[in-house]
């Protein structure tokens, strides 16, 4: 395999994002499966993400920016990436990213799931649950969106939801 550079954090760039707020873009093509950026924080106890989490989840609903970084690092810690030092919290989710998130050696990193050229912005899949759906709407602008953040497992309960809603919203139920 032909040896990669380990980080291409410095060939990325911070600017505003038309999915939302601001995003990070790369300055030089970057190679499939390459680490683009470390994504670091706080190391949390487990013990305490669930409080956290919940936390990230009201804010990023009620004022439609932000949303919950945490990372599950292993049994007994989660990553809140919530820091200003940490450049990859301004990823944008997309529901068909250039990257993903992954664990290497105890640290999590954004791969590169395929090329990508300069200029792009960088995504990833938030993959978000089913909780709240509603709250986090999606404008990655992909052909697989469906308006909302879930994870891609989850597309497809929430497909089937959006349909049920869809038909009732065309027959109105007189009460
Ligand atoms: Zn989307």
């Amino acid at each position: 395999m032909k040896a990669k550079p380990a980080d291409y954090g410095k060939n990325l760039r911070v600017n505003r994002s038309a999915k939302h707020g601001r995003g990070v873009y790369a300055t030089a093509p970057i190679p499939r499966a390459a680490k683009v950026i470390e994504y670091v924080g706080k190391l949390v106890p487990v013990k305490d993400s669930d409080g956290i989490a919940e936390k990230q989840m009201t804010r990023a609903g009620k004022s439609g920016t932000g949303h919950v970084y945490l990372f599950t690092l292993n049994k007994r810690y989660d990553i809140d990436g919530n820091v200003p030092w940490n450049k990859a919290r301004l990823i944008n989710h997309s529901c068909d990213p250039n990257c993903e998130a992954q664990i290497i050696q105890g640290r999590i990193w954004v791969t590169a799931k395929r090329k990508i050229a300069a200029g792009e912005e960088l995504t990833y899949d938030y993959g978000f649950n089913m909780d709240s759906w509603q709250e986090h709407v999606c404008r990655c602008g992909t052909a697989k969106c469906l308006g909302y953040i879930v994870s891609a497992s989850r597309r497809g309960a929430l497909a089937r939801v959006l349909k049920k809603k869809q038909t009732q919203d065309a027959n109105p139920v007189m009460r």
